[in-house]
């Protein structure tokens, strides 16, 4: 492109804004370093005193970029809430911004690099548990508003913030309070920050992400460990047993073999399939990367169609009987697997786990007692790419990236996509700015300075396009 034709374009934020953000680069980046050494884990309750430590850390910056009504709501089932609005804009739309300040344990700690909660900025990548899932893109969020403050703006829309701190753990404390806050959080879309853009760093809008149902299959046998050679033989084996109970639950193609399972899956379009088909995705890359042997999928889709758009079940731990070194010759007295399935729309956990548990019933042995437990579910969420709120996220991209950003899906789960979704009637535009081989939920976590700076611009950007969406409507 020539400069002459370069120097025509418009610009991608306001100058102003613009400025302010090349100012404040140094104090942004040590914001989010600030905000990832606090250890906030979800699930282990030692750290509870760290959910609320977050919680505080997300609302004194919220209360500083001047948004009013903010809250850290502690009355809730487990960990706190924060709450606050920016509502600046007569007549221009409400859009409700979500984050989550809860990260993934940081185990196993001897593959870190570094302390996971002493991450660091070097060569252009911050590195520690939580720069991307999701403690980096709440921070571009809060970040965006500061600069259009150190610019003498107010966000062009609406703004209602809600940041939780049970992503990682089923979200139960937010799930439960949008139905008993509906007026509170009432917006015209939602915007999540919570994923990533596609393979490659390409520019994406998240429009499909799995859901999720989490159970636990227990099979007993006795109060205790039985000798093998007294009982060997005439009692049924536990473990023997949850093998069995396993692999009825899917077969060698990849099909989950729990009848009903697939009954609510919203069929892929041939244009969702060739969408999928044109994105730059590369098998072999991806399995090397993944540092696996082989690829698997299910049997008549591709291996991208399996991973983001199909829905499958998967043993996440398996234990029982004697795992210690040497021999002990006993019949196990229990034996336990977690099990999780990824759902698709419009596939429902509840009837999920239902069926699951009938299942097991039916296809466990007789001799062991079992029991299927659930353990916590989400819904999965699509939204149209023909969406006027997806069309203004890509314009944004599109004004910042200076490319056109791809549309995905995603194979992980953001549980409450669905309550926004389905309980607040909203539309939901993922839009996230992490790396998909950022480490998320593994060791050595990182997310690139270049992404933390183009997300920021994306969203001050996006504020704008949302604002106009609104004026072209009421012309
Ligand atoms: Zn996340």
């Amino acid at each position: 492109m020539s400069e002459l034709a370069r120097t025509t374009e418009p610009e991608p934020i306001d100058p102003a804004v613009e400025a302010a953000l090349a100012a404040s680069r140094e104090e942004r980046a040590e914001a989010l370093l600030e905000f990832a050494r606090i250890p906030s884990v979800s699930t282990e309750p030692e750290h509870a005193a760290d959910m609320v430590a977050a919680a505080e850390w997300v609302a004194a910056r919220l209360s500083g970029v001047g948004a009013s009504g903010v809250e850290v709501i502690r009355d809730t089932p487990l960990h706190p809430l924060v709450y606050g609005r920016i509502h600046e804009a007569p007549g221009a739309p409400t859009v409700l911004v979500y984050c989550h300040f809860d990260v993934q344990p940081a185990d196993p700690l001897e593959l870190w690099e570094t302390a996971p909660f002493e991450p660091f900025l070097r060569d252009g990548r911050f590195v520690g548990r939580g720069v991307a899932d999701d403690k980096g893109q709440l921070v571009m969020h809060l970040a965006a508003i500061g600069a259009l403050r150190a610019a003498g703006r107010s966000p062009a829309v609406n703004l209602t913030f809600v940041f939780e701190g049970e992503e990682e753990f089923g979200s139960e404390s937010l799930s439960a309070w949008i139905p008993a806050n509906r007026e509170r959080l009432a917006a015209d879309l939602a915007v999540i920050s919570d994923t990533t853009y596609f393979e490659g760093n390409v520019p994406a809008i998240t429009v499909g992400l799995r859901g999720i149902m989490y159970a636990q299959i227990d099979v007993e046998l006795s109060p205790v460990d039985l000798h093998s050679g007294q009982y060997g033989g005439s009692v049924e084996n536990p473990a023997n047993a949850l093998a069995r109970i396993i692999t009825a639950l899917k077969g060698p193609d990849g099909r989950v073999r729990i009848p009903g399972f697939y009954d609510d899956v919203v069929p892929l379009s041939e244009g969702d399939r060739a969408r999928i088909g044109e994105l730059p995705f590369d098998e072999e890359a991806f399995r090397e990367e993944t540092g696996v042997t082989a690829l698997v999928g299910e049997a008549g889709w591709t291996v991208l169609e399996s991973k983001t758009a199909r829905p499958t079940l998967d043993v996440n731990g398996i234990w029982g009987g004697f795992t210690g070194d040497g021999a002990k010759t006993i019949i196990p007295a229990h034996a336990h697997a977690k099990v999780s399935t990824r759902l698709v729309a419009d596939q429902d956990p509840q009837r999920v786990f239902d069926a699951l548990a009938a299942y097991v019933a039916q296809v466990a042995p007789p001799g062991v007692t079992v029991s299927t437990t659930y353990i916590h579910g989400g819904e999965a969420s699509l939204t149209p790419i023909d969406h006027p709120a997806t069309q203004a996220a890509a314009r944004a991209i599109r004004a910042v990236e200076g490319v056109d950003p791809v549309y995905i899906r995603e194979g992980g789960s953001i549980p409450i996509t669905a309550a926004f979704d389905h309980v607040l009637g909203l539309p939901v535009v993922l839009l996230g700015f992490g790396q998909p081989n950022c480490n998320a939920h593994a060791p050595n976590e990182w997310l690139d300075e270049a992404n933390f700076e183009r997300g920021t611009r994306v969203i001050v950007r996006l504020w704008d396009e949302l604002a106009g969406l609104r004026a072209a409507a009421n012309e």
